[in-house]
């Protein structure tokens, strides 16, 4: 509710405002003061593993707490960071913080980072996530990058130097939002991925009499399968979403069934409790409406 408290009062911040150079501009500006005055957040949601139920990792998402806004989702500020450049300097932070936090978690969870595609076009990646990890002292595969299928959208000899560079360090890679880009399975053949992540539009609607979703989450884990990577369902909200998904054989599960995001006190307060993860919530998604 805090996060649509300033609509209709300021237009900054809506979605179909954006193409306004001049909110773009402030927007930036407020940006450009959250970085330098702390106001950046991380929240952590766990990722669980389908057979023996317990948190396998978190992954980090990003959070603005805005001053006038409350919690901005990064959907709306992540595009205006990549536009002007910003994401760069933030999404180094983000690495520096997860790693730093993780070092406090038990040594058999992970953090999973999501990189905008800038990042992953810059060079200076590879020094960037080394020197995050020697610094907070965590072993290199505790952390594991989210990457999308649009790093591949002009891909060259860079691209697979760098997931080459990426392994080398030792990092997990995972491939985030898995079929709603520009699929290509080439580059499934080519790439280093560890994990599929099968985007939630595809979980959203899985059960309704007659959708295809079934049919797609299947052939994406026999892919993975086949080629010897892990497949987390993304977005599972009900207790017939998560029956789907363990039946069609996802290795790993992330949704408000088990968890929503946490503050990094309330991850602290949830693993005092184990890792036992238990699924609460409604039933299908009518009950949930
Ligand atoms: P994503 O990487 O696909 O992250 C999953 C999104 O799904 C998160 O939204 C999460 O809160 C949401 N989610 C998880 N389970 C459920 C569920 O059961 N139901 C529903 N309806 N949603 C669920 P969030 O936190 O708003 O992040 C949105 C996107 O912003 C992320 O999508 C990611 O692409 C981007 N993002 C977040 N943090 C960062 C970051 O540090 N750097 C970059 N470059 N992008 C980030
Ligand atoms: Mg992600
Ligand atoms: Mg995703
Ligand atoms: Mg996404």
């Amino acid at each position: 509710a805090a996060k649509d408290g300033g609509r209709g009062r300021h237009h900054f911040y809506d979605d179909d405002l954006h193409s306004d150079a001049r909110e773009r501009q402030q927007l930036e500006q407020d940006l450009r003061d959250a970085i330098a005055g702390g106001a950046l957040e991380l929240h952590y949601q766990p990722q669980i593993h389908t057979k023996t139920q317990t948190i396998t990792g978190f992954e980090a998402l990003l959070r603005w707490k805005h001053p006038r806004h409350g919690y901005l989702s990064p959907a709306k500020f992540v595009p205006v960071a990549e536009e002007t450049g910003l994401v760069s300097e933030i999404g180094e932070w983000v690495l520096r913080k997860a790693c730093r936090d993780l070092a406090a978690w038990p040594n058999d969870v992970r953090v999973a980072v999501n990189v905008s595609p800038l990042q992953f076009a810059n060079a200076e990646l590879p020094s960037i996530v080394a020197q995050a990890i020697a610094d907070s002292g965590i072993a290199a595969k505790r952390l594991e990058l989210e990457i999308t299928e649009s790093v591949f959208l002009g891909e060259d000899a860079s691209t697979e130097a760098m997931f080459g560079a990426l392994k080398d360090i030792g990092v997990r890679l995972a491939l985030d939002d898995f079929g709603t880009g520009y699929s290509s399975l080439g580059y499934l053949k080519k790439a280093p991925f560890d994990k599929i992540k099968i985007d939630q539009s595809f979980v959203r609607g899985a059960c309704v009499e007659g959708s295809r979703n079934g049919a797609i989450i299947s052939s994406i884990v026999s892919l993975a399968e086949a080629l010897g990577m892990e497949t987390t369902a993304e977005g599972v909200e009900t207790f017939d979403e998560l029956d789907l998904v363990r039946l069609l054989g996802c290795s790993h599960i992330q949704g408000y069934i088990y968890e929503k995001p946490l503050s990094s006190a309330e991850v602290v307060a949830r693993l005092e409790r184990g890792l036992v993860a238990v699924a609460s919530g409604p039933r299908s998604a009518r009950a949930s409406r």
